[in-house]
């Protein structure tokens, strides 16, 4: 099918004839056969790089064309920026939205398509943003995704949610190989393109004893007398591939990195370029580690790692001058870097709890998927590791051969439903008991379940329990949301964390930082760090030093839903954080701990959004405790002492430019001022003392004009 016949803008189609798109490939052609462009749902199951987001971005451009607005949800922040760059410079303006919770965002509705996380798109739905209901197209990103336990249950609800608004919406779901792919197409009364059609071949095989075991062929490997996979990588690196290697754990995708990238042994100009970028600006242990390897040709990629440090990796691997990346699986889950072989060194994860438990058959597609670059690679191989005989078989019946698993709905559990009955009664979606149930017979539950008795006892009990949480009552014909009820959903708080901080604040009169800290990283809407056997120590060192400050209790009777394992997590947890705004480095917190600074990154931005619904709670419910709230939102902000406050406060000025100027004696905006701008300009330099002394000098007007802008914690830059 050429694009000449396709209902697409002229811009659009010259776009894909300049990237040497001429015509569709198969699946695609079956996707416009089955009403792509005619408003039909589709759901489009079909392996990675066979042209999913083309497909998408066609049918945006066709919406848009004709007045319409779409909507593309993403699981991830690191997603949407990279579908962002993907579908800007088109001619149709793009929207990101990954950010605060509480915020409408009005603006970017101005936008053509708008890209956002799932929880970003709940969060504008719950505070009824108005554009969301001019969005004619929604496309769902790894739809699959609904079957996972963590975050699955709030994708199912958006899109139930947004159907449920607007009758006439075409949804478009991409998902990757799932087992139950008609059930989900039943849901949304979708048409459903599914294929293996791959436009590289991928060849499946298992490697035992120096060859490559394929369904009925035999690939012999060099024998090089090292590690399988160090082998199977210099292999494909002599016949001019890249490989990546998929290990289960962080450690192991170092320990990987550091034998290839000896055995590999390179020289190369290039090469030394990214480890010297790498080290610009990280100096932690991970980076050294991680610039070594890349200078020999190896990395590593996990979470653990800063985001610069990742995009350098990427962009290193992209170009062909990395040649192997050992990561954790959580790379294959989104990025777009294909090799030409892939080596999947473990198909085991470690689940606290369970120990080692096999991945689903569907993660391995998706690592396997991996497998050859479109247009560069002949062909793209996905190699296991066989340790005998009988484990080549084993892994050919469990995993080469195995059909993927079948997903199921996550919406039906107490956690799930206290929020989102919350959510429905408090934007008057769903006002009483049957409206409720009638939202969710809408739901992929509903439909997969068909019985709705379970869902019905369980939403009666969790009503009731949003009515002793002082969330919603009952009035008998009708359910409303309280003001603390209204507040926490907007804020898109676990009704549980609302609670639990406004049990803290009330019971106490004076809160310290620390003490929130905790509070909040034992709220279920926090994650935290594990707890390794070195650690009781440093736990009960705080415990001894700062326990006083803790404001709730062990978890025995206070709140059902807090664990002892919990409490003690978030001990930890909060230390770390408590570094971070004590100024200590990134690299020494890293090294404290254990842990990367893309974790500590992560923490950060995790308590972030907390902090600021503890604000809020606290401004409309306990104002007696704000003002120490709203210095330690901005304290976590930045990453500073509260001595920094004064100046981090001013437009410009960060963590580093703020400790600069304290530390050569200017502590307020008022020295700042009295010592001018020869004199800051030689800190921070001559624009920024410029435009810091302007603004202090409009808001000493602004005062005295009684013009005050902001309230007493205003901190907004
Ligand atoms: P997916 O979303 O399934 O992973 P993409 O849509 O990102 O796949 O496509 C993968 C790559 O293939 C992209 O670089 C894209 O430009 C290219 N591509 C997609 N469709 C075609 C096509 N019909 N002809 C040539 N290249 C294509």
């Amino acid at each position: 099918l050429s694009l000449e016949t396709l209902p697409i803008p002229d811009g659009l189609r010259d776009q894909y004839y300049a990237a040497g798109i001429r015509s569709l490939y198969p699946p695609q052609i079956t996707c416009v056969d089955e009403g792509l462009f005619l408003g039909r749902n589709l759901i489009i199951s079909i392996p990675t790089a066979s042209g999913k987001t083309l497909v998408a971005e066609m049918a945006m451009h066709h919406h848009i064309a004709s007045g319409g607005k779409c909507l593309y949800v993403v699981p991830l922040k690191a997603l949407a920026s990279e579908k962002y760059d993907d579908f800007s410079g088109k001619g149709v303006k793009i929207g990101i939205a990954t950010g605060d919770f509480d915020r409408k965002d009005e603006l970017l509705g101005r936008s053509d398509i708008i890209v956002a996380t799932s929880e970003k798109v709940d969060s504008l739905l719950r505070n009824r943003t108005g554009w969301i209901s001019s969005i004619t197209l929604l496309v769902i990103d790894e739809m699959h995704l609904i079957g996972d336990e963590g975050r699955g249950a709030t994708l199912e609800m958006v899109i139930a949610t947004m159907r449920n608004r607007n009758q006439n919406l075409q949804v478009i779901g991409l998902s990757a190989t799932i087992g139950n792919p008609k059930e989900l197409a039943g849901w949304l009364s979708a048409g459903l393109v599914q294929s293996d059609w791959r436009p590289v071949d991928l060849r499946e095989g298992v490697y035992y004893k120096g060859s490559i075991r394929f369904d009925g062929s035999k690939r012999e490997v060099a024998s090089l007398k090292k590690d399988a996979d160090t082998n199977l990588c210099l292999d494909t690196i002599q016949e001019g591939g890249q490989a990546l290697v998929f290990v289960s754990s962080r450690r192991n995708a170092e320990g990987a990195a550091k034998r290839i990238a000896s055995a590999l042994g390179l020289e190369e100009p290039a090469l030394n370029r990214i480890a010297d970028q790498i080290l610009e600006n990280d100096e932690s242990g991970v980076a050294q580690a991680l610039a070594l390897c890349i200078k020999k040709g190896a990395a590593f990629h996990h979470a653990g790692l800063s985001r610069d440090a990742r995009k350098l990796v990427e962009e290193g691997f992209r170009k062909g001058t990395i040649r192997v990346i050992a990561s954790t699986p959580t790379l294959a889950a989104g990025l777009n870097l294909p090799a030409r072989r892939v080596i999947i060194n473990s198909l085991h994860r470690f689940v606290p709890g369970e120990g080692q438990v096999a991945i689903p058959v569907r993660e391995y597609r998706q690592m396997a998927g991996r497998a050859g670059r479109p247009g560069l690679d002949p062909y793209g191989e996905a190699v296991l590791i066989g340790k005998s005989e009988s484990a080549v078989k084993e892994l050919f019946r469990e995993f080469i051969c195995a059909p993927a698993e079948e997903i199921d709905s996550q919406c039906a559990k107490k956690s799930v439903l206290l929020s989102r009955i919350l959510a429905l009664v408090a934007s008057n979606e769903a006002t009483d008991n049957d409206a409720i149930l009638s939202f969710f017979s809408g739901s992929f539950y509903a439909f997969r379940h068909r019985n709705l008795s379970y869902l019905t006892r369980i939403c009666t009990r969790v009503t009731r329990e949003l009515e002793e949480m002082g969330m919603v009552v009952d009035l008998g014909s009708r359910i409303e949301a309280t003001v603390f009820g209204e507040l926490t959903s907007k804020l898109y708080l676990d009704p549980r964390s609302s609670v639990m901080i406004q049990t803290a604040f009330h019971e106490r009169e004076t809160v310290t930082p620390f003490g929130i800290l905790h509070l909040l990283c034992a709220t279920p809407d926090m994650f935290r760090l594990f707890l390794r056997s070195a650690d009781e120590e440093l736990i009960e060192h705080v415990i001894e030093e700062q326990g006083e400050e803790i404001l709730i209790g062990e978890g025995e009777h206070l709140f059902s839903w807090l664990g002892y394992d919990d409490f003690y997590q978030a001990i930890k947890t909060a230390i770390v954080l408590q570094d971070w705004i004590g100024e200590v480095s990134v690299e020494m917190i890293a090294e404290r701990y254990s842990i990367g600074p893309g974790d500590i990154h992560g923490l950060v931005d995790g308590i972030g959004w907390l902090v600021h619904g503890a604000r809020e709670l606290c401004r409309r419910e306990m104002p007696a405790h704000l003002q120490i709230i709203a210095d330690l939102e901005l304290r976590i902000r930045h990453g500073v002492k509260e001595e920094l406050l004064p100046l981090i406060r001013l437009r410009g000025i960060g963590r580093v430019r703020a400790r600069s100027l304290f530390n050569s004696g200017y502590t307020t905006p008022g020295e700042i001022r009295d010592a001018g701008v020869e004199k800051i300009a030689r800190i921070v330099g001559q624009k920024t003392a410029e435009s810091i002394i302007q603004e202090i000098q409009n808001k000493e007007i602004g005062k005295r004009s009684g013009n005050q802008s902001g309230n007493l914690e205003s901190g907004e830059k």
